[in-house]
């Protein structure tokens, strides 16, 4: 229900911690995150209030990152368990992700991939989104385009974010009738569905159309549409207070 992806110089855990934070309010039943580490992925993921993230995280502290993405569950495809809550990392390790809104053509997509000996380690939407894009790039893709590639075969509502374990600078955002909105501060670069998110990080925001991928890296951010055809954003400044 709240996704949060961050890029920069700040400690991801605690940016991607506060963000969900702010984004609460939404509701939710679960809530996780995913950081690139110099080893692979590591990733916490626990069904209930944050507290119980919070509590894992204390215990088994994520490694310091300047990558990572955050999610709040409001489940509607598996019930809300730890398995089930994102981010979906792929059976190979190298993809994480998370996903708000529903993928209506999940049941024949998931059919596919386990025809081919893919394990899914949830009962969620969700997870073939990650497993398809895992694929792609096992076949040689970029992370950009296996996420143009997935998002022409999903049907349904979408926000996605995914992190590559071999690119540790990149976030990719893909949206179709879900929300989006880019955050741009110095040095660093936030994705969200929600401007509450990070506007105690940045007030500059960019809003993106449908149907559109963002390669954001700390520098900077180019949107595309599924195609790969370049696509403008909107810039502006938010000026109002929580
Ligand atoms: N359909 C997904 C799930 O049930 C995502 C739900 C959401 O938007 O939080 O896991």
């Amino acid at each position: 229900c709240g996704i949060i992806g961050y890029v920069g110089p700040r400690n991801a855990q605690n940016v991607l911690v506060d963000a969900l934070r702010r984004m609460e309010y939404r509701g939710y039943d679960s809530a996780g995150i995913a950081v690139e580490a110099d080893d692979g992925l590591v990733w916490r993921k626990k069904a209930g209030k944050l507290t119980n993230l919070e509590a894992e995280l204390a215990e088994h502290p994520v490694p310091e990152s300047h990558l990572g993405i955050g999610h709040t569950r409001w489940a509607t495809h598996g019930a809300p368990t730890d398995a089930n809550a994102h981010p979906h990392v792929s059976a190979d390790g190298r993809v994480a992700l998370i996903h708000n809104g529903i993928i209506e053509n999940f049941a024949p997509l998931r059919a596919e991939l386990e025809a081919q000996g893919v394990a899914f380690l949830s009962q969620t939407d969700s997870e073939v989104a990650a497993q398809l894009v895992a694929r792609e790039i096992a076949g040689g893709a970029g992370l950009a385009d296996a996420m143009r590639a997935v998002s022409r075969r999903l049907e349904g509502a979408f926000t996605l974010v995914a992190i590559d374990a071999h690119d540790p600078d990149l976030l990719v955002a893909s949206r179709r009738n879900s929300p989006l909105v880019m955050g741009v501060g110095e040095g660093e670069m936030f994705v969200a569905s929600d401007v509450a998110a990070f506007i105690e990080f940045t007030r500059e925001a960019v809003e993106m159309g449908q149907d559109v991928v963002v390669e954001v890296r700390r520098d900077g951010w180019r949107g595309t549409d599924f195609e790969g055809n370049e696509v403008e954003g909107k810039p502006y400044h938010v000026d109002w207070d929580l």
